[in-house]
């Protein structure tokens, strides 16, 4: 596959496009990717294109306010985290469309260990 890549939720509500390459995916165990399984692919916010009509997108906040868990209120499916230096937004790559998650390589990071986890553990 090649870019745009196309990524969505679940039920359908929120679609979203991206001008990136397929590269550098995360896999994370901190408190709330280990939870989620949220798969990291950190791209430019000016490489996401909204595709639906504007929707509710509902935001879990447990470090900082300018920080962001991004997901579905109908469906619950993750599919971006924001709070990244230089405009990069992190998108959850198990949402991209038509794409089998088993053939994606990813890297590991020690995000329990590594990280500032916030109030909750
Ligand atoms: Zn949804």
């Amino acid at each position: 596959m090649a870019p745009p890549y196309r990524l969505s939720c679940h039920c359908g509500d929120i679609a979203i496009e991206v001008d990136a390459e397929l590269s550098g995916l995360i896999e994370c165990n901190c408190s709330t990717c280990r939870r989620t399984g949220f798969l990291h692919w950190k791209v430019d916010a000016g490489e996401i294109r909204l595709i639906t009509e504007k929707r509710r997108l509902s935001t879990y906040v447990w470090r900082g306010v300018t920080e962001g868990h991004h997901f579905c209120p109908t469906c619950s499916v993750a599919i971006m985290r924001s709070g990244y230096p230089n405009d990069r937004v992190s998108l959850n790559a198990r949402c991209i469309e038509d794409i089998d998650i088993f053939t994606l390589d990813a890297q590991v990071y020690d995000g329990r260990n590594g990280m500032h986890q916030g109030p909750l553990k």
